[in-house]
Parts: structure tokens; C-alpha cells; sequence
């Protein structure tokens, strides 16, 4: 995905950065542990979509 495009990317919730877990094709907010996934390289940036992180779950750095 765009580094550029990663840099203006914020979590809709609560408008935090988001880290880029490229294994998983995933964007992560840390604060809402919350994973929005990237499809096609577009980013699906809807709270009804993202995935809520396992509490065990690893978030990448
Ligand atoms: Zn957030």
C-alpha cells in the first residue's frame, strides 16, 4: 500500500494513527484495537467493518 496514503489515514474512531500490519493486509488502531482491512490496496475504512482485535492478539509495531 502508499506510504503516502497510510500517512494521511486515521482511525474513524477515534482519529488515532494506524499501524500497517501488511502480513495480515490489515490497518490497525491501537486505542480501539480495532483491524480495518485492506482490499485490493484500498483500505476499508468503516467501524461496522473492522475486525476487533483478539485481546491475546499480537499488534505489529
Ligand atoms: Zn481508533
Amino acid at each position: 500500500m502508499d506510504a503516502k496514503l497510510l500517512e494521511i489515514l486515521v482511525c474513524p474512531v477515534c482519529k488515532g494513527p494506524l499501524v500497517y500490519d501488511k502480513p495480515r493486509q490489515e490497518l490497525i488502531c491501537r486505542g480501539d484495537r480495532l483491524a480495518f482491512a485492506v482490499k485490493d490496496g484500498i483500505p476499508v475504512m468503516l467501524e461496522g467493518e473492522a475486525r476487533t482485535l483478539d485481546p491475546t492478539e499480537d499488534i505489529p509495531r
